[in-house]
């Protein structure tokens, strides 16, 4: 580890040269490398983040560029994991960085996630958090979820005690019922603001400290910051009932 590069970081009294090593030492899991997946495993391969897994199915599309940070004009048609796998080692090759080619499944979550300090979600639907969900509460990783559509995102950190993702959202959504970018669009300003929130909470996470506890609320057209209370559902399947039962919904 070369201080020099992480100099400001470690001046900050947050994180200290104690914090920084916490961080050299650590492996998170970035799920999805969309908007909110190239924002958050950037600023994590810049915090010096000893490992790097980001894990997406999908090829980058000229309409991806004016909010994917990571990826431009020359990258169309790649896939995105092995993009961001490239510019994020040319970022920081101090740091391991793996882009993996696939979709969490229930089938392979567990085996994706189990090393991970923390788990940031970049996924753009329900079904995908659902399985992050009950993987991490099941194996007792702390996961920030994550949501960015049309003007307004959310922020949210499940611990394995709880309250989880599932205490807020019992049921998965029909599909097609929720706004997605692909139905109503996004300001390309909202993706840094969400992912830098994750971050935060992530390195919050790995440095011990104690992360937020409500569900973070943006509107970022209005400039409208809600912070919300989520107690734990005594009757969650997940956290409380501890019944990993993420094919059912
Ligand atoms: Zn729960």
């Amino acid at each position: 580890m070369t201080e020099d590069r992480y100099s400001r970081q470690i001046l900050l009294r947050e994180i200290g040269l104690e914090g920084q090593k916490k961080i050299g030492d650590s492996t998170t899991v970035v799920v999805g490398c969309g908007a909110l997946g190239t924002h958050a495993a950037s600023l994590l391969v810049r915090a010096g983040v000893g490992r790097t897994v980001v894990v997406d199915p999908d090829n980058i599309e000229i309409s991806n560029l004016h909010r994917q940070t990571l990826f431009c004009e020359t990258d169309v048609g790649e896939r995105k994991a092995e993009a961001a796998k490239r510019r994020l080692r040319e970022i920081n090759s101090e740091v391991e960085v793996e882009g993996l080619v696939d979709r969490i499944i229930p089938e392979n979550a567990e085996r994706i996630l189990k090393e991970a300090n923390v788990v940031v979600d970049a996924t753009d639907n329900m079904d995908a958090r659902f399985v992050v969900n009950d993987a991490c509460v099941k194996l007792g990783i702390p996961w920030v979820y994550g949501g960015a559509v049309g003007t307004a995102g959310m922020v949210f950190v499940t611990t394995s005690d709880g309250p989880c993702l599932r205490c807020i959202f019992p049921k998965l959504p029909p599909k097609g019922e929720l706004p997605t970018c692909d139905t109503v669009g996004i300001v390309n300003s909202l993706p840094s603001i969400i992912a830098s929130m994750e971050v935060t909470e992530a390195l919050k996470i790995i440095l011990g400290e104690k992360p937020i506890s409500e569900l973070m609320v943006v509107e970022v057209w209005s400039g409208d910051i809600q912070k919300i209370r989520v107690r734990k559902n005594p009757e969650c399947t997940t956290c409380a009932k501890r019944q990993y039962n993420h094919n059912t919904g």
